[in-house]
């Protein structure tokens, strides 16, 4: 038997708790891993209600990230003893996920932890710090470089925000964070943030369909007004990339920035990202991109019980940084 955080229907609401499992309660895949953190991202939250519409079908073990140690192995691609991690896919919202001590999924799932990062580091990371260097790295590949200007990350104090913010101060740019919390604009400078800004100061009022020209590119977790403001006021040539929709799904906006300014939209998704860009991104991350000690200022670590109260905090907005969660270390 193993501690598990399961999350079950209860009526019209989801309870949490945690319970005991074997390991035959696991799905039947190649590949066993003994968990030893995981961690929380705003999915997860959505994952504990019902209203989220993540999971397929309750009971289910959350968390969509786990690092620890193969076990038990099928195939030859993954042997015992290696430390690996897993993000997305299918994990902790159509199959038992990070929060138990043991996770059993497909072998094309794990990625070998890249020398340079611990697994504690791989979960301050997690599908945030992987979605923030998928940011970064289209806002690259489409040409967005530090003389350019200004890059512009919303929802900075949150998992995403963070990282992406940290990754872009290390990589050079001039980074203008925004956030709703007072409280956390020292924090956000010493993730790396050049200038600190409210939520509202990044919105325009919609009436024109062009405005200033402010973002050489920007990494936006916020979606709805914030993401049709920065289109309007990206600058020539410059991108967004869209990875997120805490501030609501809809994008209200006109072709204009996109026929007269040349922008791009990019959009970011971590679940699905092909394994090739995975192995890349985290070779990236334990080295050119390593943040892990300047991220590690703004981390929460928990056990696996204050799960319930932590996953209720980040669906109000109200989680700084990163929070790392201790399965069986
Ligand atoms: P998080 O830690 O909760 O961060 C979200 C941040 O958004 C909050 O900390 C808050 O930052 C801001 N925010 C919250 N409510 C808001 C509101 N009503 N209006 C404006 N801003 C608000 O969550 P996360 O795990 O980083 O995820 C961020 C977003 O990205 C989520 O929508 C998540 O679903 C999405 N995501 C997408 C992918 C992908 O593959 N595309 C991967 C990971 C996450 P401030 O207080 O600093 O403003």
């Amino acid at each position: 038997h193993f501690p598990a955080l399961v999350a079950e229907e209860a009526g019209d609401t989801v309870r949490l708790g945690i319970q005991e499992l074997r390991l035959q309660d696991l799905p039947a895949h190649e590949v066993t891993i003994r968990v030893a953190y995981s961690s929380v991202n705003y999915k997860d939250g959505l994952a504990s209600i019902k209203e989220g519409r993540v999971v397929r079908a309750y009971p289910i073990v959350p968390g969509i990230d786990l690092a620890g140690t193969v076990t038990a192995s099928d195939t030859p691609a993954v042997k015992p003893g290696t430390k690996v991690l897993v993000t997305g896919y299918e994990l902790g919202v159509s199959q038992h996920g990070g929060y138990a001590a043991y996770a059993r999924v497909p072998a094309d799932w794990v990625i070998p932890l890249p020398d340079g990062l611990s697994l504690r580091d791989a979960m301050l990371l997690g599908t945030a710090g992987f979605t923030a260097a998928l940011s970064v790295h289209r806002l690259q590949e489409n040409g967005v470089r530090p003389e350019q200007g200004p890059i512009l990350v919303t929802g900075a104090s949150g998992g995403v925000g963070s990282v992406a913010m940290a990754i872009l101060a290390k990589a050079g740019y001039q980074v203008v964070a925004s956030t709703g919390k007072e409280a956390a604009h020292d924090v956000l400078r010493a993730l790396g943030a050049t200038e600190v800004v409210s939520r509202e100061a990044v919105l325009t009022d919609g009436s024109k369909p062009l405005e200033r020209q402010r973002w050489a590119g920007a990494v936006d977790t916020v979606g709805g007004r914030t993401l049709s403001s920065i289109l309007r006021n990206l600058r020539y040539g410059g991108s967004v990339a869209a990875c997120g929709l805490t501030g609501g799904p809809q994008l209200d906006a006109t072709v204009f920035p996109f026929i007269l300014r040349g922008v791009n939209l990019l959009g970011i998704d971590s679940v699905y990202a092909p394994r090739d860009v995975r192995l890349t991104l985290w070779e990236r991350l334990a080295k050119p991109w390593k943040v892990t000690d300047r991220l590690a200022r703004a981390m929460t670590v928990v056990d696996l019980d204050a799960l319930p109260e932590v996953l209720a905090s980040i669906l109000r907005g109200e989680v700084t940084g990163r929070v790392v969660v201790r399965v069986a270390p």
